[in-house]
């Protein structure tokens, strides 16, 4: 505890700071065997189509069931499997189980044939020349026309070689793939990315829709944002919508589709069988 040593903001800064390198050395370290021994789980967010409120895809959101930390988020451990060079087998991991779980829900009548899912994808794994047979081999598996299948990228990891990247990524639409900018609007070079890459989609970023009822100003950005990728024939859903007013304004706004806590926080796959029978049913 600080206080013991004198106090002081600086002690208690490296303090916690001490704790967060303490942990990200033992997370770094369990990362290695938690592929192998299951702890890895991959949660689903629905996305909808906001004036109908209807399902018509989900997120796959990668979740760690740490036996000692409990479930630790992607956010947090994302960065980790990237460093250590763990972050092909996660991913790999999450688009078998997620492209599985489509077909299962699609199975057992859940979901109709329309509902698609959506992927992230970190750098390192869309350099691997592997992706694109992955894709094929699993659609084809599993009975999944590729359109259903989404792969979510940010800017941050298309950056280095604008010419490569373009490679990669026609490479990969030619499996027949959909491909979403996520977390637009948070970079340096959103714009010239839309322009610039095959995109067929934009997710408007949750700091946008959180800051929106703040002011006029804010709202016009996102009804901007809006604008634009309508004119550019770029789908657009609106991530971490939270409240019914930001859901009525962005509907004001003509956004589409959307997903966030006022619908569903991400859920187990159990979960998600609850979530579907029930709202299938009301
Ligand atoms: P993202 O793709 O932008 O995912 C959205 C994040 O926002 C998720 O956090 C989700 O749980 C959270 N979220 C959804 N709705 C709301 C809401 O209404 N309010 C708030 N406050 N949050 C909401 P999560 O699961 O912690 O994931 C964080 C990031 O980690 C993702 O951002 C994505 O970039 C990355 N990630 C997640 N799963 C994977 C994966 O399987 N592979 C890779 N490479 N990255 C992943
Ligand atoms: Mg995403
Ligand atoms: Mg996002
Ligand atoms: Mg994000």
């Amino acid at each position: 505890e600080a206080k013991l040593h004198g106090g002081g903001n600086r002690l208690v800064f490296s303090e916690s700071m001490r704790h967060g390198m303490l942990r990200q050395l033992e997370l770094s370290s369990a990362l290695h065997n938690a592929i192998s021994n299951e702890e890895l789980e991959v949660y689903y967010q629905p996305k909808l189509h906001l004036p109908s409120r209807k399902v018509i895809g989900f997120e796959a959101l990668v979740r760690w069931h740490h036996p000692k930390f409990g479930m630790i988020s992607a956010e947090e451990f994302i960065g980790i499997a990237e460093q250590f060079d763990l972050i092909v087998e996660l991913g790999t991991l999450v688009l078998t189980r997620s492209i599985e779980q489509l077909a299962q829900w699609r199975d057992n009548g859940l979901v109709d044939d329309e509902v698609s899912m959506a992927v992230n994808l970190s750098a390192l794994q869309l350099v691997d020349r592997r992706l694109g047979r992955m894709l094929r081999e699993l659609t084809q598996k599993h009975g999944v026309p590729p359109q259903r299948i989404s792969l979510e990228v940010t800017e941050g990891v298309l950056i280095d070689d604008t010419e490569r990247a373009n490679e990669i990524l026609e490479e990969l639409k030619s499996t027949g793939v959909l491909l979403d900018l996520d977390d637009f609007g948070t970079g340096y070079s959103s714009l010239s990315y839309l322009q610039r890459f095959p995109f067929d989609g934009l997710k408007v970023d949750r700091s946008f829709v959180m800051n929106m009822m703040d002011s006029r100003e804010k709202a016009a950005l996102v009804r901007s944002i809006i604008a634009l990728a309508h004119a550019l024939h770029l789908n657009v859903i609106a991530e971490g919508i939270e409240t019914a007013e930001q859901l009525e304004l962005l509907r004001e706004m003509g956004c589409e589709y959307g997903q966030g806590y006022l619908f569903s926080r991400p859920l187990s796959a159990a979960g998600m069988d609850t979530f579907l029978s029930t709202s299938a049913t009301a």
